[in-house]
């Protein structure tokens, strides 16, 4: 089996489309999202339609909870709240059904899918490895796939219970050993905040035990131009061509 997982979607359908054009091409057999589809980006409701009717295996992310009001916005930076409470505005009747019934956690090839963290699927990010140490004690996965904070890489728990970090370089397959446990963040799509504008996804074979991370170009002056024609804050827009 061979898994395209992405995830921050954020409402950009332009590097949702450009991900699920190159993702198809290699025919995946199945499609796994991450969470928070919608929040800061343009298109919440098209974004929404289009990872529903993929048929992706999906899970919420704190974005997602928001735009149903689920959530506590003084937890958000006052631009996040701000797109949230636009997004709020713009919400079809089906896409904040299809939001509600998102569920946490998902069991993906024998591993664990989660927004955030395996104990905090909703609000945790982890990025250092204190925090990718409590997770492995936390939860009982081999493998856990997360998105949340918008940058790529692996944490590893080798046998001796030393945890480190992987890089995994766009385009080149990375073994997953079997007698270690990771955490694997797939970046984001809609985004990225490693420095790379370009959009972010992830190959899972599962079968040779790897994972691949991708990255793709897609046409983001018309992400900005859509931003700027719903008055969303243009810091937002901006960021999308630093990758920040
Ligand atoms: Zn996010």
């Amino acid at each position: 089996m061979r898994y395209a997982i992405f995830s921050d979607v954020h409402a950009n359908l332009e590097a949702l489309e450009a991900v699920l054009a190159e993702a198809g091409s290699g025919r995946p057999d199945a499609y796994v999202c991450l969470g928070d589809v919608v929040g800061y980006g343009p298109d919440p409701n098209e974004c929404a339609a289009r990872v529903r009717d993929l048929g992706a295996a999906t899970v919420a992310g704190n974005h997602d909870r928001a735009a149903l009001g689920a959530v506590d916005l003084d937890t958000f930076s006052a631009l996040a709240r701000a797109a949230i409470e636009w997004t709020q505005t713009v919400l079809l009747a089906e896409t904040r059904t299809w939001l509600a019934a998102l569920p946490l956690r998902r069991d993906i090839a024998g591993g664990l899918a989660v927004h955030g963290s395996p104990r905090d699927p909703i609000e945790e990010y982890i990025l250092d490895l204190p925090a990718a140490l409590a997770n492995f004690s936390a939860a009982a996965f081999t493998c856990c796939f997360v998105g949340h904070t918008h940058i790529p890489g692996a944490f590893v728990l080798e046998p001796d219970g030393r945890v480190g970090t992987v890089t995994l370089p766009p385009g080149s397959p990375v073994r997953l050993r079997p007698d270690a446990r990771y955490i694997v963040n797939v970046g984001s799509v809609g985004q990225p905040r490693d420095g790379d504008p370009r959009a972010s996804y992830l190959i899972l074979d599962a079968d040779a035990g790897t994972v691949t991370l991708r990255r793709v170009s897609y046409a983001l002056a018309t992400t900005q131009a859509k931003m700027a024609a719903r008055d969303l804050p243009s810091v937002l827009a901006q960021r999308l061509a630093l990758g920040r």
